[in-house]
């Protein structure tokens, strides 16, 4: 088994290990940063103070950082009476004078620290006030002896409520005293084209910044430390993409018996994408290698036949197949979807979830075992220990991104050579494909299913909420079904609920109670799925036309004759969030309308998502717009994504790095696919730092 290289352990320590932090300091530590040295390492500046100006008392100029060598000349304390008033230092040189001010100062320290007839050195932002001089609370106050310690640029760390900025500069400094020395894992000939330090050079002067240009994304120093990560994400999946592929997969060819069976009961014809899409995966899956892809598409883009289709060829080739999506309501639906279908072709589909229990799991896991079931859909019960497969031969996974990457990887090594296809609704900008999939290949379906009416979306400010009701008053009068969905607040459940429970009630009262149904989050399944139900089915005509909704009903849900929704507060959602949400209306034969109520004013980039959504419905188009709005560093999504975080890489203005870092280890792996060489060796230290050990684990030993 592989081990991290001992030079790499120092970094591994608790932050607690460094002198002077105690209990208290290193929770702050691990709030803003993370539990260990390394983290305080990757924890980089975003700005500066430059204290190196120090000119005469006289000639300081107001709204600059200035650090003074002064005399203290005299204390004068606020009144007793008005604590309000600050504390008063007064101090001066030959050129002039300036007054320190100290609110809620406490007289003892401040004797200790500026004593008067003494020199001292302070540094801080000099302002006038009234004419004269002054500074309030300086930043640093040092005796002359320690003056180079504080004149110096200061680096500025994103912090946290009770960590200073000293204590944090401490720590990380006392972090980056312990940076071992590595051996170069980059390329030489790259290094030398652009320029870039060494690592622990590029570390030492991100930490350091002497100008803005150390801080800037696209300086040599934040490129290099950029693209060592990249260069270990790329590296990590290709590795672990090349030990799924050694995993011997089974080359499936169906008849195609059951497939046509199936395609002529459905109602209506394969798109291009979709037969395309089919022809990759048959490929795929008549290789002997495991097949390993990844099916984006829009919501709306027909995924689920898709799916349907590919498990039939494994129950061609007498095996099973399963389905695995998110949520129990999904699970429920896709099986509605998909048991007619399979009854035309006389295939056995059966369900699993958690809330499958007692005999009723039994009889299912027995006919799971003994290959009487083909295909068995349901949520991640599935992949439970007690849960036998006969002959599993395809795996597919839909709505990916609630999974996130490491279930999936998890996944693809539990069950050896099994042909996976994972389904993403979430239209992911290639750069982010390439980050959080580079381990497979990729299908797209680019085109929706004929007879889609456009959405009509329109922004409407959340003053007009009477004339929205009004509004849905109409639709419903008219036969529509209508969406409304309630904001995320706070991300506080509770309130959510509350904000949704208060629309509700609302609605009720002007609509009529039967009318409104809900369903959000804290529903118990069998009740979410008697709401859903109730609002989709269409056997009784007088069930509730309107559904109030938290975002549960994010993940593919399916009511054709659903066609306006109401999305409040929609400036709190995300671009991604929103684009899913839109995709439940518009699916049938009607056109449909989005109405996004906000909540003025809006922020210039609540605006601009907004102003997306209103202009394009083109989930790859969002996707980049997304990126390109989230940019600088904040990751916002990301988790609900199932994208992987970067800490010193960012995306939206990094992509460059990304391809560059992919054709790198195509390289790599092309010419030392067990990283044996110097270099690769140097490249399994670069795996450790960025933690990526399991990848490390499916290099044969060496
Ligand atoms: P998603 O990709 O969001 O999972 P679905 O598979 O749920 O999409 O399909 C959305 C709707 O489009 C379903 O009602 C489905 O029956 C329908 N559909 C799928 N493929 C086609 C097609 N080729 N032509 C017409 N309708 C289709
Ligand atoms: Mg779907």
């Amino acid at each position: 088994m592989a081990l991290r290289p001992t030079i790499l352990n120092p970094l591994f320590a608790a932050v607690d290990t460094l002198t002077g932090i105690g209990p208290r300091i290193a929770k702050l530590l691990e709030k803003v940063a993370g539990s260990r040295l390394i983290d305080l390492i990757w924890h980089l500046p975003n700005g500066l103070i430059d204290r190196r100006f120090s000119p005469k008392v006289g000639d300081a100029p107001p709204g600059r950082i200035c650090t003074l060598t002064v005399d203290v000349l005299a204390h004068s304390p606020p009144p007793t009476r008005n604590s309000r008033l600050p504390y008063k230092v007064t101090c001066g040189d030959d050129t002039g004078r300036i007054t320190l001010t100290f609110f809620h100062a406490q007289a003892d320290y401040l004797n200790q620290t500026l004593p008067s007839g003494e020199t001292r050195v302070i540094s801080g932002k000099v302002e006038v006030y009234d004419g004269k001089r002054q500074m309030a609370h300086p930043d640093h106050v040092v005796t002359e002896s320690q003056k180079e310690a504080i004149q110096r640029v200061e680096p500025i760390y994103p912090l946290t409520a009770g960590l200073s900025p000293k204590t944090l500069v401490k720590a990380v400094d006392s972090a980056m005293e312990r940076l071992p020395d590595v051996p170069e894992w980059l390329d030489a000939a790259q290094i030398k084209r652009d320029q870039w330090p060494p690592w622990k050079d590029a570390l030492t002067a991100a930490h350091h910044p002497e100008t803005g240009f150390e801080l800037d994304a696209t300086s040599p120093i934040r490129h290099r430390l950029a693209y060592d990560e990249l260069l270990s994400n790329q590296l990590a999946l290709a590795l672990v993409r090349v030990k799924a592929r050694r995993l011997a997969g089974r080359s499936i060819q169906g008849d195609g018996q059951l497939r046509r069976k199936a395609i002529e009961a459905l109602p209506f014809t394969l798109t291009g994408a979709q037969s395309r899409t089919l022809a990759e995966i048959d490929q795929d899956l008549a290789d002997a290698t495991r097949m390993l892809r990844l099916l984006q598409g829009d919501v709306g883009s027909g995924k689920t036949v898709v799916a349907l289709l590919t498990m039939l060829s494994a129950v061609e080739a007498g095996g099973q197949a399963a389905l695995m999506v998110p949520t129990e309501l999904l699970a429920q639906q896709h099986l509605a979807t998909l048991e007619p279908l399979c009854a035309a072709c006389g295939v056995s589909i059966a369900f699993l979830s958690g809330r499958i229990k007692g005999k009723a799991r039994e009889a299912v896991l027995d006919n799971v075992s003994s290959g009487k079931t083909s295909i068995l859909v349901g949520t991640h019960a599935l992949f439970q220990k007690d849960v036998e497969f006969h002959d599993l031969l395809i795996a597919v996974v839909d709505e990916q991104h609630r999974f996130g990457v490491h279930q999936r990887l998890e996944l693809a090594q539990k069950r050896r050579g099994v042909d996976m296809l994972v389904m993403t609704a979430t239209p992911i900008p290639r750069t982010l494909t390439l980050t959080a999939y580079g381990d497979m290949d990729v299908s797209r379906l680019d085109e929706k299913p004929p007879g889609r009416k456009p959405v009509d979306t329109r922004l409407v400010n959340l003053e007009r909420l009477v004339e929205t009701i009004s509004a849905v008053q109409r639709a419903i009068k008219s036969g529509a079904k209508v969406y409304w969905i309630c904001p995320l607040v706070e991300e506080s459940e509770t309130s959510d609920l509350a904000a949704a429970e208060d629309r509700h009630r609302h609605l009720s009262q002007i609509l009529g109670e039967d009318n409104v149904a809900m369903v959000h989050g804290r529903l118990k399944g069998p009740e979410k799925d008697a709401a859903m139900a109730a609002f989709a089915g269409n056997d009784n005509p007088n069930g509730p036309k309107v559904l109030v909704a938290t975002t549960v009903i994010e993940v593919g849900v399916d009511v054709p004759e659903a066609t306006v929704m109401i999305i409040e507060h929609a400036e709190r959602f995300g671009l991604a969030q929103l684009h899913q949400l839109r995709g439940r209306i518009g699916r049938g034969e009607q056109a449909s309308t989005c109405l996004l109520l906000y909540h003025a004013p809006l922020t210039e980039t609540a605006k601009a998502r907004l102003n997306t959504m209103r202009d394009t419905e083109d989930g790859f188009v969002i996707a980049e717009e997304d990126l390109k709005l989230r940019g600088g560093g904040e990751v916002l999504g990301t988790r609900q994504s199932g994208l992987p975080e970067f800490r010193l890489a960012d995306l939206a203005v990094h992509g460059d790095l990304l391809i560059m870092a992919r054709d790198d280890t195509k390289l790599i792996l092309e010419r030392d696919p067990d990283l044996k060489t110097d270099r690769g060796e140097a490249l399994r230290t670069l795996l450790y730092l960025f933690e990526q050990d399991a990848a490390i684990q499916t290099l044969r030993s060496g």
